[in-house]
C-alpha cells in the first residue's frame, strides 16, 4: 500500500487518482502527524511526501520514520513546489528520502517511480522474509542436531555400560562405534572379531540378513585376542528403521559360553547315564519275563500279578531311557531316519491299537478324513514314535474326556495326520515352545508326569524327514497336534 502525505486535498485527490487507476492500494493523511500515526499502525511499501506542510514538514516527518524500527525502511518520495534549491534536495535525501520530486509534476514520471520504488521495497521485504524464514530454518536445524547428537551420545554412554560388547553399524553396514568390551576380542574397530573356522562367517551371514532387513540371530565363537581362546558368543543384530528404511543397525555377542559348557555336561552326563541304565534294565526285564512266564504255569500263583505289575514300569522305566537315548543321538547329530516305502495306514492303525490296548476301554479314538492307504517313503518305526506321542499326550492331557480325533488329508505334496484332543489345552504364547528340549508346561507339570522331551524327539523326526509339525490349541478347550510328511 501507497501512503501519500499532503495537506492540500485537491493534490492528494489527484495522486491517489493516478495511483488506484494503476492498481495501486492507496492510503492519505493530511498531516504529517496523521502520518506518523498512520505509519506506525500499517504496513506500507512506499511514502510519497509533500515537503511543505504547517506545523511538521516532510523532513521532520522523515527524520521521525527513520527512529522507529517499523518505519525506518520504508521508501519515501518527497514532492515539493516550493523548495526545490539543491539544499532542499540534498536535505531530503538525508532525511531519508529515496527521491526528491519538485513540482510540477509530470505524472507519467511520477507513475514510473512509485511503480519502480514500489516494486523494489516489495521485493526487498520478500527477500527480507525469505532471509528471515531461511535463519529460522537454519537455527531449527542447528538445534535438531544438537538434540539428536546429545541423544546419540546418551545412547553410546548406555551401550558402554553394558555387560556385552555392543557396537552399532551405519545403512551401509559399516562399524561406526563399538563399547570398549570390543576391545577384548578385535583390535580394530572397522574389524569383525575372529570366528572359528567351524563356525559361520559373521559378514556373510549379516550381509544376508541386511539384503532382506531382518534380524540376525547367530551362536558363534570368537576368538579373545588377549588369551588366544574361542568363546562361545550370542550374536545379535538388529535394524533401526526410520520409516520403511534402515536408518541403523545396533549389535551385541552376548557371552554365552559357560553356558554352552554346562549344557554340553548335561547332555554327556545324561548319555552315559541312559547308555549305563539300559544294559541292567535289560538284564532285569529278561529275569522278570522269565519269572512271570514260570508263574503262569499255575494260574493259582498270586505273586503273578505283582510280576505284571513289575513289567509294566519296567516297560515305563525303559521308554524313559530310550527317550534319553534318543535326545543324546540328536545331539550327536546320530538319530538316523531309515526310508522304505511304507503303507502310512496300516502304521497308524497300528498305533492306534496299541494306545487301545495300553489305555483300557474309556479311550474313545475316532477316525476323520481319507484313509493314507497308500505307500510312502518314512522310517515306520519313528513316526509310530511320533503317533504314538501324540495320542499318549492326548491321553495324558486330558483327565477328563478321552475321546480323540485322528484326522488325515492328502493333496499333491504331502499327507496330514492330526491328533484332536478335549483336554486342558495350553496357553497361546507357551504353544511355540512345547517343541523344545525338556521344556514343559507349567500350569500342568505339577499334575502330569513327564520329562518334556517327547515332542523335542518328534519335531527332530519330522524334521529329518522333511516334513512340518505343530500345534493348535485352545486352553481348557483341547489341542490339535499334527504333522505332515511330503509325498516324493
Ligand atoms: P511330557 O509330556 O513328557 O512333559 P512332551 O514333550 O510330550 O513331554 O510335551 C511337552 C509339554 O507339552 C508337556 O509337558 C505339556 O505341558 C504339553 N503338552 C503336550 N501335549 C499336550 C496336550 N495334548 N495337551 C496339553 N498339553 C500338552
Amino acid at each position: 500500500m501507497v501512503l501519500i502525505v499532503d495537506d492540500n486535498q485537491n493534490n492528494i485527490y489527484s495522486l491517489k487518482k493516478l495511483l488506484e487507476s494503476n492498481d495501486f492500494e492507496v492510503d492519505t493523511a493530511i498531516s504529517g502527524e496523521e502520518a506518523l500515526g498512520k505509519a506506525l499502525k500499517n504496513s506500507y511499501s512506499l511514502i510519497v511526501l509533500d515537503v511543505q506542510m504547517p506545523d511538521m514538514d516532510g523532513f521532520e516527518v522523515a527524520e521521525t520514520l527513520s527512529g522507529y524500527s517499523k518505519t525506518k525502511e520504508i521508501p519515501i518520495v518527497f514532492l515539493s513546489a516550493v523548495n526545490t534549491e539543491k539544499r532542499f534536495i540534498t536535505k531530503g535525501y538525508k532525511s531519508g528520502g529515496i527521491d526528491y520530486v519538485t513540482k510540477p509534476i509530470d505524472p507519467e514520471i511520477l507513475l514510473l517511480k512509485v511503480k519502480t520504488f514500489y516494486n523494489l521495497q516489495e521485493n526487498s521485504l520478500a527477500m527480507k522474509r525469505t532471509q528471515q524464514n531461511l535463519e529460522l530454518e537454519v537455527k531449527g536445524r542447528r538445534e535438531s542436531q544438537a538434540t539428536m547428537k546429545s541423544q546419540i551420545d546418551h545412547f553410546h554412554l548406555m551401550l558402554q555400560a553394558l555387560p556385552q560388547i555392543a557396537f552399532t553399524l551405519n545403512q551401509d553396514g559399516e562399524v561406526d562405534f563399538v563399547n570398549c568390551k570390543w576391545y577384548q576380542y578385535s583390535d580394530s574397530e572397522q574389524v569383525f572379531p575372529e570366528t572359528h573356522p567351524d563356525d559361520h562367517n559373521i559378514k556373510q551371514e549379516f550381509e544376508e540378513c541386511r539384503k532382506r532387513g531382518k534380524a540376525l540371530e547367530l551362536e558363534v565363537r570368537i576368538k579373545n585376542i588377549k588369551t588366544n581362546h574361542y568363546r562361545y558368543h550370542l550374536l545379535r543384530m538388529s535394524p533401526v528403521f526410520e520409516g520403511e528404511l534402515i536408518k541403523t543397525w545396533v549389535g551385541t555377542f552376548t557371552d554365552i559360553d559357560d553356558q554352552k559348557r554346562i549344557e554340553k555336561e548335561k547332555d554327556e552326563f545324561l548319555s552315559i547315564a541312559s547308555h549305563e541304565l539300559k544294559t541292567p534294565l535289560t538284564s532285569i526285564k529278561a529275569y522278570t519275563q522269565l519269572l512271570e512266564r514260570k508263574l503262569k504255569l499255575n494260574q493259582e500263583n498270586s505273586e503273578l500279578i505283582y510280576v505284571e505289575k513289575t513289567l509294566d514300569q519296567i516297560e515305563k522305566l525303559n521308554s524313559l531311557i530310550t527317550d534319553l537315548l534318543d535326545v543324546s543321538k540328536i545331539e550327536n547329530g546320530k538319530l538316523k531316519i531309515n526310508k522304505k516305502p511304507e503303507n502310512l495306514e496300516n502304521v497308524l492303525q497300528n498305533a492306534i491299537e496299541t494306545i487301545l490296548h495300553t489305555n483300557g476301554a474309556d479311550v474313545k479314538i475316532e477316525r476323520h478324513g481319507v484313509k493314507p492307504d497308500f505307500l510312502i517313503p518314512f522310517d515306520k518305526i519313528r513316526i509310530e514314535q511320533v503317533l504314538i506321542n501324540f495320542l499318549s499326550n492326548a491321553i495324558k492331557y486330558s483327565p477328563e474326556n478321552h475321546q480323540i480325533i485322528v484326522t488325515t488329508f492328502t493333496d499333491e505334496k504331502e499327507v496330514r495326520i492330526s491328533v484332536t484332543d478335549f483336554g486342558i489345552g495350553i496357553p497361546d504364547f507357551k504353544q511355540e515352545y512345547v517343541f523344545q528340549k525338556f521344556y514343559r508346561v507349567e500350569e500342568s507339570s505339577l499334575q502330569f508326569q513327564g520329562m518334556g522331551i517327547g515332542l523335542y524327539i518328534c519335531s527332530e523326526i519330522i524334521k529329518q524327514h522333511h516334513g512340518t509339525i505343530g500345534v493348535s490349541s485352545e486352553l481348557g478347550e483341547g489341542s490339535t497336534f499334527y504333522f505332515t510328511l511330503p509325498l516324493n
